[in-house]
């Protein structure tokens, strides 16, 4: 452990925690979302037939490729198969059946599916043939083997294929994870930038580290500080603990051979702060003297840094840690009311931000919670719950 952060985590206390990944809101609605099909038995022996028919009479209906086409009933839902067993059995067909997923019942209605296939030039299984049921199936891709295995065992059989469409693909996880093993040192690092900032009567107990991932250092640490009042006896409800990391990530990138200064330069309220604003080498200037853009990521204040937060970042923070092209974010306690990262709610339900990884958004970044082994988390405090971070 390095000597000049406090103690803490996974590394020193009897506490243990652990990293889990967010989900994005897009895998939360995945998991969520079911669309109604057509399902129809037939037999083994002209299902290859309809089939053909199908794909090229009715081109237009939409193809689920992660839902198996055909399937033995032995290999359907237990819950699927005590609804439809009595329309057909084996034992009703000459040869031995198969069930047929169609499309999505928005394709087609269930009278012309019928039609057509009732003016199809095959011999029928059935005297009842076809006997169409709608279900309701995963509308979605799955995002792993585990979640294609229970919709397999809820709606039908489901196949994975490798990647993730809503979100960082789970080798991506994995890895970065691998490279996140000073958390504790970290996030104790914030929380005590954050208590200190409480007891300099600057903020609220919430803190920001962010590190330099390639050379391993912090390059700022930062507390609250909307508590700090100005020279007219105003607090600032926009100072967090974030916008105050990034704001003295920008002015060490200003410190060296640049002479534009911020007109209200960020200023260092405590111990921790001073000393990772101050005895750290300044950092790189973003852009080329004559003000001509840098290219790549170069020219962003954080790019692929690491950032551990205390508390889940309010909007205003997240979204200053994506323009910051922030590459990975740690955070401690969730924020229900206030907090923008967390993408469902208590009941699982997608109605929250998720915002370190939306499509609609021109930058994403790996985010993680570091949570309790094996605890609930500690019930919110009133006051924190309707704070933004
Ligand atoms: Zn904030």
């Amino acid at each position: 452990m390095s000597p000049d952060l406090p103690s803490g985590g996974a590394q020193t206390s009897t506490t243990y925690r652990k990293l889990v990944p967010l989900r994005t809101l897009e895998e939360i609605k995945a998991a969520i979302q079911t669309t109604d099909c057509y399902i129809f038995p037939t037999s083994a022996k002209s299902v290859n037939k309809v089939l053909t028919h199908l794909r090229t009479s009715l081109p237009q209906l939409t193809p689920l490729q992660h839902l198996r086409r055909l399937v033995k009933p032995s290999f359907l839902p237990p819950s699927l198969l005590s609804k439809i067993s009595a329309v057909a059995t084996t034992a009703a067909y000459k040869f031995p059946v198969l069930y047929l997923l169609v499309c999505p019942v928005s394709d087609i209605s269930q009278s012309s599916l019928e039609s057509f296939l009732l003016a199809l030039p095959i011999s029928r299984d059935s005297e009842d043939w076809p006997r169409i049921s709608t279900i309701p199936v995963p509308s979605c891709q799955p995002i792993n083997t585990v979640q294609a295995n229970e919709w397999s065992e809820r709606f039908w059989p489901t196949v994975y294929k490798r990647g993730n469409p809503y979100g960082p693909h789970p080798a991506i996880i994995e890895n970065a994870a691998k490279k996140l093993g000073r958390t504790g040192e970290y996030m104790a690092l914030a929380q005590a930038v954050g208590l200190q900032a409480v007891a300099a009567g600057v903020g609220k107990g919430f803190g920001c580290v962010v590190v330099d991932p390639e050379a391993g250092e912090v390059v700022a640490a930062a507390g609250d500080g909307r508590c700090k009042l100005n020279s007219k006896g105003w607090g600032n409800p926009l100072s967090h603990c974030v916008m105050r990391a990034v704001a003295m990530v920008a002015q060490k990138r200003l410190e060296e051979g640049v002479e534009v200064m911020p007109d209200n330069p960020v200023q260092p309220e405590t111990g921790l702060e001073r000393k990772y604003f101050h005895t750290n080498p300044p950092l790189p200037p973003v852009s080329a003297e004559d003000g001509e853009r840098v290219e790549g990521g170069e020219g962003y204040l954080c790019h692929n840094m690491h950032v551990y937060l205390s508390h889940e970042p309010c909007v205003m923070c997240a979204m200053a840690l994506l323009h910051s092209r922030v590459g990975v974010v740690v955070f401690g306690r969730r924020m229900p009311k206030t907090g923008a990262l967390v993408a469902e709610s208590a009941d699982g339900n997608g109605d929250g931000y998720g915002l370190f990884w939306r499509p609609e958004l021109n930058w994403k970044f790996l985010c993680w919670q570091w949570v309790e082994e094996d605890e609930e988390e500690e019930e919110e405090e009133e006051e924190e719950e309707g704070v933004s971070v």
